[in-house]
């Protein structure tokens, strides 16, 4: 079955300008030639033709394609009938429509892409800022997967000479240096702990970076968030507590995703709708990567000491709103390095150096050299490996039989050969690609 013909738009749903269609597997180039006005296609040459009597356009032929597979490609007018007919011309000619996927489905089966970086293909289709995009092409170009496969290679050489000494129990002899195999699991252990340590971040340029914004009713949060939005979104209201549920934007700074979480005022209230909205607001100070603490320069509160004490150590920046209330008000960080920013929320002074501010404190490592992990499937199989590599480091110090210790190192292969997709079953490739769209 994967060794059929297959056809999907690869273009989104919809009328455009241009359309493609796209047919896939061992007949892709004869099916064509039965619907083209030309004899021939000359391999990765763009030629113009009449495709039936549906539409002209341009056809390219690739015997590899993005596949590995013969290829070809039919630019059309993007009329959502003539995109149907041609598919349906496929169709009648014993071409099976795509599933999801499975055009990288199959770029992965004959080794085009390895399973990590087919995953990143998906991540690329939905990046929406600078920074997912740039994680998503670090895995695409190979990113981490590269080096966890150069170490898992020499795991897998340094497992089979231990192996090989069970074969000779008898005459104890030693084929797998003990001291190279214990450097090699510290760097392995090593390199899958950075990993690990860095998703929180990679999932949240993923995703957003959550980022609370908190203080005392009525010190501008609302305002502030429009501010940062530059639009109505949360409802300004004089009224202290007025702002009672949580709203969720998406903002991006510097090109980071921030996901924006406005919160009701945290102070001690009898009123229970507003007490909810309280519970939301520690919830959502608990949550969020990033806090702006806001206050009124020109009144007093309790609540602001009480939320910087709750916040210590975290990543927190100190607003200072309604400056322009001051007599000779002053804007931006004004004590160079502080944590602290002066700024109006209703005149929009000192929020870009806010929105600065916000940028650094992430600290995104933001050359393409820094590799985050961003894939909850490669998480939880990064985690396996640790758990692995301990016992197998308790076994070597405790003195374990050989045997033993082989059994934790092909745990740790195991779950090392299921990100690139070395090791793999259907159900965990279907689990992938569904989820891409068809034509992908
Ligand atoms: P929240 O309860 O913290 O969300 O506060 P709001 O954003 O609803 O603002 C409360 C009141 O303060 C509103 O009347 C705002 O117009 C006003 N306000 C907010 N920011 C500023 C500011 O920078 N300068 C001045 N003068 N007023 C502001």
């Amino acid at each position: 079955m994967r060794n059929d013909t297959i056809v999907a738009i690869a273009t989104p749903a919809g009328v455009g300008g241009i359309a493609v269609v796209r047919v896939s597997g061992s007949d892709a180039l004869s099916m064509a030639l039965s619907h083209l006005s030309v004899g021939t296609l000359e391999p990765r040459h763009a030629t113009y033709c009449r495709f039936d009597d549906i539409d002209d356009g341009i056809a390219v032929y690739y015997p590899a394609g993005y596949t590995g597979e013969p290829t070809v490609e039919f630019s059309c007018h993007g009329s959502i009938y003539v995109q149907q007919a041609i598919v349906q011309a496929f169709v009648d000619s014993g071409a099976r429509m795509a599933e999801p996927g499975e055009y990288t489905m199959r770029a992965f089966l004959n080794g085009r892409l390895d399973l990590s970086q087919a995953e990143a293909v998906a991540d690329l289709i939905d990046a929406a800022t600078p920074a997912q995009h740039r994680l998503a092409v670090s895995q695409l170009r190979g990113g981490y997967a590269e080096e966890l496969k150069a170490l898992r290679q020499q795991l897998l050489d340094l497992t089979s000479l231990l192996e090989l000494e069970l074969d000779f129990s008898q005459e104890d002899v030693e084929f797998a240096d003990r001291s190279q195999l214990q450097d090699l699991l510290h760097r392995l252990t090593d390199a899958v702990t950075k990993l690990i340590a860095s998703f929180r971040m990679g999932n949240a340029i993923k995703h957003g970076i959550p980022l609370a914004i908190v203080g005392a009713p009525n010190a501008g949060k609302s305002t502030l968030l429009n501010a940062l939005l530059n639009d109505e979104r949360a409802i300004v209201s004089p009224i202290a507590g007025t702002t009672r549920d949580t709203i969720e934007e998406t903002l991006v700074i510097e090109g980071i995703p921030f996901r924006l979480i406005d919160t009701a005022g945290i102070h001690q209230s009898t009123d229970t709708v507003e007490w909810l909205g309280i519970e939301r607001s520690r919830k959502a100070m608990k949550e969020a990567e990033i806090v702006l603490c806001v206050c009124d320069s020109t009144a007093k509160d309790d609540e602001t000491e009480m939320i910087l004490e709750e916040l210590k150590n975290r990543k927190c920046l100190l607003v200072v709103n309604k400056a322009d209330l001051m007599d000779n008000p002053r804007f931006g960080n004004i004590e160079p390095g502080s944590a602290c920013y002066w700024i109006s929320a209703l005149t929009g002074e000192g929020i870009e150096e806010l929105k600065h501010g916000i940028a650094e404190l992430v600290g995104v490592n933001r050359d393409a050299s820094g590799i985050l992990l961003s894939n909850a499937r490669h998480l939880e199989a990064l985690r396996n490996v640790a758990a692995a590599l301990r016992q197998v480091e308790n076994g070597l110090s405790d003195c374990i039989p050989a045997d033993l210790v082989a059994v934790d190192l092909r745990d740790a292969l195991y779950h090392l050969g299921t990100i690139t997709g070395d090791v793999t079953n259907d159900e965990v490739l279907g689990n992938i690609f569904s989820r891409f769209c068809v034509g992908k």
